[in-house]
């Protein structure tokens, strides 16, 4: 147990920034008897913002819980800047730190104002100085340009708004990564742009991040790569250039005439 414990932090001791920041083998993952992950590979680099489409029910949801530990894996390897995110001794609480999630269903407090979502986690679970997290919180609800919204409370803001204080949320625990399980899809269509908005800016500070999602003019202008999975299996892939156009395989061409 313990050699397993020094393994694990020497991992992710000689981790290095120029090193994938996410790191998929083989992954592998069953309900029952259904598989939904057939042995996904693929990595991502610190940075980077690779975007996840597919069908309903292609595992794209699972795949990204597998990533911050919300769904335990079969087989295979994930690892979150070098540390494996699904070994029984990893701090959970750490890794969740340092991966930030938002849902399709932001599920605020909904007696709790803005800011006071915002700050919560820092506050009751890192036990963090609560002036010191007003003052990142009033920063972070600037950032997805909530000014003023501030003592709001979730049922006086529109689908949008309340989803951008969802994102200022996961980015008050500071996070080195973002995962966003289509966050746009049960928005009105006038408020799904600025979420747009505000994830694009934080990819354009240099937030790694991981999206699934079907707006594809988001994925074609702001993501580094495209995974198409269906099924349990990455089908295609490739840079927003050359997967659009060069699509292959009749599956990724079906979705994206069903989807564009
Ligand atoms: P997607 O996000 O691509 O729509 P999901 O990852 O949500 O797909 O689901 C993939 C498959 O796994 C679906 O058939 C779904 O019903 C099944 N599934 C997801 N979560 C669970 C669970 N907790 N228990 C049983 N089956 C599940
Ligand atoms: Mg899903």
């Amino acid at each position: 147990m313990a050699e397993t414990n020094t393994a694990a932090a020497s991992a992710a001791g000689n981790w290095t920034p120029e090193q994938p920041i996410v790191s998929l083998k083989e992954v592998r993952k069953s309900f029952g008897d259904l598989e939904v992950l057939k042995g996904i590979t693929f990595d991502v680099m610190k940075g980077e913002v690779i975007c996840i489409i597919g069908p309903s029910g292609s595992g794209k949801s699972t795949l990204i819980r597998c990533i911050n530990a919300l769904n335990p894996i079969d087989s295979g390897s994930i690892q979150v800047e070098g540390q494996e995110v699904h070994d029984a001794h990893l701090d959970k609480l750490a890794l969740r730190k340092k991966v930030g999630m938002v849902f399709q269903q932001y599920n605020l407090f909904p007696h709790k104002t803005a800011l006071q979502n915002v700050m919560m986690a820092p506050v009751q679970v890192l036990k963090q100085d609560k002036a010191e997290v007003e003052a990142r919180a009033r920063k972070l609800i600037k950032k997805v340009r909530l000014e003023g919204k501030e003592e709001s409370y979730p049922g006086e803001l529109s689908g949008g708004q309340q989803q951008r204080v969802a994102i200022a949320r996961s980015l008050a625990m500071n996070p080195d990564i973002m995962l966003f399980d289509e966050v746009t899809a049960a928005l009105d269509p006038e408020t799904v742009k600025e979420v747009l908005v505000t994830i694009k800016e934080l990819a354009q500070d240099g937030m790694t991040c991981m999206l699934v999602t079907h707006e594809m003019g988001f994925a074609r202008e702001v993501a580094d790569h495209i995974y198409f999975t269906d099924r349990g299996v990455i089908v295609e892939h490739g840079p927003p250039a050359t997967f659009f156009s060069e699509a292959k395989d009749p599956r990724t061409q079906e979705f994206l005439g069903q989807i564009l």
